[in-house]
């Protein structure tokens, strides 16, 4: 039976391998593990790709988010707006601060906040949106900066899953005051460990960004303000410059993927996902609507297709956040998504003939039971203005 898992960590890897190791080496010959010239030439390499003056290579994405408020000066008192459809780091890393998220509904379409909900979630004590692009597809960057604007809102991009993708032929990370990636693993650019960065125009920012990652230092032993360490290991870096060479041709396949998909899926008995004209999406996932997820995700698993659920429970119905008090019902667009969201494998080894395949098999799944989506379906969605 074929296999199609929603990852190949492994075969990406045979692809540079060698290059990696022999990166490796070079740092382990060095004997400097911290900062060094890898590190700084990944930020150059980062800063040039995306089109921004400042790049400050840190430990995580959480930590890019983490030092980013820290040097917008996020505390006790202050609200973040942001989605509640997203990964947990979005939304622990504002409350680490002490300052409260404040969750936000998605449009049923991108999956992304929807601006009119964040217009009217703002009040006097809103420091931060973050615009999260998730599954690789740009928020709806106008509306959202615009709002921001106007109020002296500042603006952070949470593109972990975004690199590469852009928004009216602009790329993510220029579209806010500062950006945030993630270098996990299973990222579009994943590196050999944990890894992240925060991209910036804003030279005082990037200034108090670079300093807090290494504990507010700002010459040897002086320190005006607490940071932490938010160091990026030279090894990690050393061979995230090798992998970022070969990320916009995985980019290409992730694409080429989506386009197959939506061939083979549109019109079908699952919503495809709905990326508009203006946004150049990099498909981190590939994300459908389905009617039964939990028995077409078992049935694919049978006929040796993996999926996976991001995200089966939504921010603000976690339990640490339960003193918010958000309650089933209050965010329904995104309460929605999570039941009926599923994620194909979309990752750059996969062949033409894996994702015919798992076509079929969501074919063959559906033929018997004879649902439809319920969501609204692809031909409304892509009718749909945004
Ligand atoms: C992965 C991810 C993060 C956190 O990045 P880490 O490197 O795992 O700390 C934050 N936000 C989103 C949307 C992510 O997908």
């Amino acid at each position: 039976m074929r296999r199609v898992r929603l990852l190949d960590l492994h075969s990406e890897y045979k692809l540079f391998a060698d290059e990696i190791r022999t990166a490796i080496e070079a740092v382990l010959e060095s004997q400097q593990f911290i900062g060094g010239p890898a590190v700084a030439q990944l930020e150059e390499a980062l800063a040039v790709r995306t089109g921004v003056k400042h790049a400050i290579a840190v430990s995580s994405g959480t930590d890019a988010l983490l030092c980013t408020m820290m040097a917008m000066g996020i505390t006790h008192g202050d609200e973040v707006i942001l989605p509640s459809f997203t990964f947990f780091a979005t939304g622990g890393s504002v409350a680490r601060l002490g300052a409260a998220p404040v969750f936000v509904d998605i449009d049923p379409r991108t999956f992304n906040m929807d601006p009119a909900a964040v217009e009217s979630s703002i009040t006097d004590r809103t420091r931060v949106i973050i615009a999260v692009h998730l599954f690789g597809q740009c928020a709806e960057m106008d509306a959202i900066s615009a709002l921001a604007a106007r109020r002296g809102i500042r603006v952070i991009e949470d593109m972990a899953q975004a690199i590469g993708a852009t928004y009216r032929g602009r790329s993510a990370g220029t579209l806010g005051d500062a950006a945030c990636l993630s270098f996990y693993p299973t990222k579009n650019l994943g590196g050999i460990g944990e890894g992240g960065m925060v991209l910036s125009d804003d030279d005082d920012l990037a200034l108090l960004v670079r300093r807090l990652r290494n504990h507010g230092e700002k010459e040897r032993y002086v320190h005006e303000r607490v940071g932490g360490n938010f160091r990026l290991d030279t090894i990690k870096a050393a061979a995230l410059l090798i992998k970022l060479r070969h990320v916009d041709d995985f980019t290409k396949r992730r694409r080429h993927n989506a386009a197959r998909y939506d061939e083979l899926l549109r019109a079908g008995p699952v919503c495809t996902p709905y990326v508009a004209d203006h946004q150049e999406a990099v498909y981190h996932q590939y994300s459908i609507l389905c009617e039964r997820r939990t028995d077409l995700a078992d049935f694919l698993r049978g006929r040796g297709v993996d999926t996976g659920v991001y995200y089966p429970v939504p921010l603000h119905l976690q339990k640490c956040f339960a003193s918010l008090g958000y309650r089933r019902g209050a965010l329904p667009v995104t309460e929605r998504t999570c039941d009926a969201i599923l994620s194909l494998p979309c990752h750059p080894m996969l062949d033409d003939d894996d994702l015919e395949y798992v076509a079929s098999c969501i074919h063959e799944f559906y033929a018997t039971s004879k649902v439809t989506c319920a969501a609204p379906d692809a031909a409304e969605r892509n009718a749909g203005e945004l």
